[in-house]
């Protein structure tokens, strides 16, 4: 018996909070740098004691007017804080300052590329807010400790419609607005230092059906990956329930990256519990239309355009072009090496393979090898001074040492031979010492050439010039 398997369509939306880069907090005077002492970047204000007034942060506003046109988006003229009563030992006010039927930017949507495909994802809103403090708890005894410097922190969250399909989409999606993010300058988007975070709202719907199903929320992901792995587990969780005939809970869930599984956090709390209602210690935002063109004037150059113009400028691949500029300082990178003198697709290549792979998580900004560096590995290889195997050696090399390629070279003997009278004897005593080949090579096989290379190389430990091994080899084998 054939069984009818049901196929269920993923539809993921997600809730991204963006710390921004401000030197004081969204509502006081005190620091928001990351590290510090607990509990000395507070003041009556950001501790929630009563009887203060809060003050409006302008340069919050003002990084949310930027987030708003580098994501298409309206900027609503008139918007107003609000409060967000829950408890929860780490708000010491008993309310979160957050935006709720007014927030600052309304609609708008960034476009996502995966497997070359484009596709535009909603933005139902982007509003801001501020951050509770931070619980540390013991792991030996029962006691919790808080740190409230981050309370009071200004953020940026930036809610999607429900328009993604899938986990690649998702990653693509969040991808994009950290770019967008780092472009603008107005978050550092360290996900590991949680100023770059992500709850992903997902349920599943059999193929056809218009309304959604029961969603989950994904807590806790703090790496793209981890994203990406806590929906795929999710979607089979959804979908292995479905098939069952049973019903998605809807909850809170925390990806467990240890375990590579979802735990349930809580179930789902009714919105209607927060009891939101107008900030009466703020009074509501008016922006300019002034303003609003003052800060648009003033947005660079952000990742869709660099692409374009990368594609454009130096004749890159779409696809390198999409990796290049998805991190601006790697961009910035690329584009020092080419005007150091690298060609850029092989700048390119070198960059997404080998230098990527060697950073492995790390920032470019750590990378040892600098692009006038990197240009001059580039030109090496150009001018024949080494060929492509061995610029891969000198490169590791140059990863950790951080020397000059031209220092690794000399003092690792690696220049490649192209003397014709340095490499002739040796290939005569391979042609020599293997009559059967050449008998070969002379009857037609001429692939067999690439084994009579092969063997010049094993011999220069890799540093004739392969063209001109080539040649010679075809010169002494019709000889
Ligand atoms: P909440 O107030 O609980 O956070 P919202 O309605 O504001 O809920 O939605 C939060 C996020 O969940 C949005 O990004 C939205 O796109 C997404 N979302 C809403 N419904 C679904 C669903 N059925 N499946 C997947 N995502 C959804
Ligand atoms: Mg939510
Ligand atoms: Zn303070």
């Amino acid at each position: 018996m054939k069984l009818k398997v049901m196929e269920y369509e993923t539809i993921i939306g997600l809730e991204i909070h963006a710390q921004l880069k401000t030197n004081s907090k969204i509502f006081c005077g005190c620091s928001t740098a990351f590290g510090a002492p607990p509990n000395t970047n507070t003041c009556p204000i950001c501790l929630g004691l009563p009887g203060v007034l809060p003050v409006l942060n302008q340069k919050v506003v003002e990084f949310a007017i930027k987030l708003g046109l580098a994501t298409n988006s309206n900027i609503n003229k008139f918007s107003q804080f609000a409060r967000k009563n829950y408890f929860y030992p780490d708000l010491p006010k008993g309310y979160q300052t957050s935006q709720f039927d007014l927030p600052i930017v309304g609609q708008g949507n960034v476009e996502i590329e995966v497997d070359g495909q484009k596709k535009k994802i909603g933005i139902t809103r982007i509003h801001m807010e501020e951050d509770a403090g931070k619980l540390t708890h013991d792991e030996v005894e029962p006691v919790s400790y808080i740190d409230l410097n981050r309370t009071g922190t200004p953020l940026l969250e930036i809610v999607s419609e429900p328009d993604l399909r899938s986990p690649a989409e998702a990653s693509a999606y969040l991808k994009k607005l950290h770019a967008i993010l780092r472009y603008l300058d107005i978050c550092d988007g360290n996900m590991q230092e949680g100023s770059f975070r992500c709850d992903a709202n997902i349920s599943l719907r059999p193929y056809g059906q218009t309304a959604f199903g029961t969603r989950t929320e994904l807590k806790n992901m703090n790496s793209f990956r981890h994203v990406e792995s806590a929906l795929e587990y999710e979607i089979r969780r959804q979908r292995d329930l479905l098939l069952e005939g049973e019903s998605v809970v809807q909850e809170t869930l925390l990806w467990n990256p240890d375990k590579n599984c979802t735990e349930s956090m809580r179930g789902k709390e009714d919105a209607h519990d927060y009891r939101y209602f107008p900030c009466p210690d703020l009074v509501p935002i008016a922006i300019s239309e002034e303003w609003i063109e003052e800060v648009r004037s003033g947005l660079p150059e952000l990742p869709d355009q660099r692409k374009t113009r990368l594609v454009d400028q130096y004749g890159l691949p779409n696809y390198d072009a999409v990796i290049l500029t998805a991190d601006r300082q790697l961009a910035d990178y690329f584009e020092e090496t080419v005007s150091a003198g690298g060609k850029a697709k092989k700048a390119a290549n070198l960059i997404m393979t080998e230098l990527l792979r060697e950073l492995k998580e790390r920032a470019i900004t750590e990378c040892r090898v600098r692009p006038h560096q990197l240009a001059a590995l580039l030109m090496m290889v150009e001018e024949k001074s080494i060929n492509g195997k061995i610029a891969k050696t000198v490169f590791q090399s140059m990863m950790e040492s951080g020397k000059d390629p031209m220092v690794i070279v000399k003092e690792q003997n690696l220049l490649q031979v192209s003397d014709e009278g340095e490499l002739v004897a040796l290939v005569r005593q391979i042609i020599y010492s293997h009559p059967q080949q050449a008998e070969d090579y002379r009857n037609g096989k001429t692939k067999i050439m690439a084994f009579f290379v092969g063997q010049l190389m094993q011999r220069t430990k890799g540093k004739a010039n392969p063209n001109i091994a080539n040649e010679l080899f075809v010169r002494e084998l019709a000889g």
